[in-house]
């Protein structure tokens, strides 16, 4: 079987000179005599790597010098537990904003370290919009502002950053990281699971603004203490290398694209022309909002939940993969990341007005 196109929501597709690029060091990483799982975090060849990948990380994103940035393990689902143990005490409370099957695992999470405020919650639209700020019920004096800029599953993206005053805001930017410019000096911590944008599972990464980081209860997990771990350059233990050192190539393959901001506007022209596809269609549909509709899941429907099986297996046969919708929400779900060309977007589109011309 020869490449395709994969519209995997996570583990997602990665640049393929990335990939090329780790084939030809995986034996030996240049100078090295040992591949790069086979070296020690603390030798100067690695050191080097998770430099490089942290300043291009920096340069891209353009992080302020106030932030610390950290890799670290557990993933996202970590840092659901991260955040408040980190940020809060037994008496605090934190307000999480539910707009889809994510804000609630965090949410739910959260609800086992500290009191949570569920500030505002998509419910009533059955989550396929973004809740309008002026309903939000904020605590004053919040530990934090928890919400999710990208909900992987129900494909809703927040078109605003909240304004949350002195009430640090959270974020975890998962499936959004990177798919465009971003203002970091909005936000108190914003943190991703690698495997959409950045690399490989198995690395989390947090942003985190220095002045947030005297804040950990006593009992945070060493591995999960994010003071700790800012002051040990993310190796109080042995981290994630080999996903930190394909994270690195990730990076320096969107500055080769153009950075941040060429990376937006092929993200945005992608997006578009999918969701204007759907849109001229009587045949599929997107249920979300059209001003919260995300960049990078779109999920879409048919007429007739019976036509799934035969539209997936046509897919596959034209080479389009992982096409099918979160289990808990159904239908269908192109998934189209960074590494995601143009080419594949028209296939798709090509693929979808030939099926439903033979049953619509
Ligand atoms: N948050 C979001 C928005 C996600 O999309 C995911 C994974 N799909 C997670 C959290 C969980 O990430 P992980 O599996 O790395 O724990």
């Amino acid at each position: 079987m020869s490449r395709v196109f994969n519209f995997s929501a996570g583990p997602a597709a990665l640049p393929v000179e990335v990939l090329e690029q780790v084939r030809d060091e995986l034996l030996e990483y240049p100078g090295c005599g040992a591949s790069v799982m086979e070296i020690s975090h603390r030798g100067e060849a690695f050191l080097g790597i998770a430099r490089q990948a942290e300043a291009d990380l920096r340069e891209l994103l353009a992080i302020p010098d106030s932030y610390k940035v950290l890799f670290l393990q557990g993933g996202a689902t970590g840092q659901f537990a991260a955040v408040p143990l980190n940020l809060t005490d037994s008496g605090s409370v934190a307000d999480y904003v539910n707009t889809g099957a994510w804000s609630k695992k965090a949410i739910a999470e959260a609800k086992r370290y500290c009191a949570v405020n569920v500030a505002a919650d998509a419910a009533a639209s059955k989550y396929t919009t973004v809740p309008e700020l002026d309903e939000w019920q904020s605590t004053p004096g919040a530990a934090y502002l928890h919400y999710t800029p990208n909900e992987t599953i129900g494909g809703v993206e927040f078109p605003f950053i909240p304004q949350t005053g002195d009430v640090p805001l959270v974020a975890d930017m998962s499936s959004t990281i990177l798919s465009r410019p971003l203002d970091v000096s909005r936000f108190g911590v914003i943190y991703a699971g690698a495997q959409k944008n950045i690399g490989p599972a198995g690395i989390a990464i947090v942003i985190v603004r220095e002045d947030l980081l005297d804040r950990a209860r006593p009992e945070v997990p060493t591995v999960f203490n994010w003071q700790a771990m800012a002051a040990d350059g993310s190796m109080l233990n042995t981290p994630a290398t080999f996903s930190w050192y394909v994270a690195g190539l990730v990076f320096q393959w969107i500055k080769r694209q153009g950075g941040l901001a060429a990376m937006g506007e092929r993200n945005l022209a992608k997006a578009e022309r999918l969701y204007g596809a759907i849109d001229a269609s009587e045949f599929y549909a997107n249920p979300v909002t059209p001003e919260c509709r995300s960049w990078m899941n779109v999920p879409f429907t048919l007429p007739d939940p019976a036509l799934d099986k035969p539209f997936l297996q046509g897919a596959q046969e034209s080479g389009l993969l992982a096409l099918k919708g979160h289990r808990s929400v159904g239908g269908m779900r192109a998934s189209i990341y960074n590494a995601m060309p143009m080419a594949g977007v028209d296939a798709l589109i090509a693929y979808m007005r030939e099926f439903e011309l033979q049953h619509g």
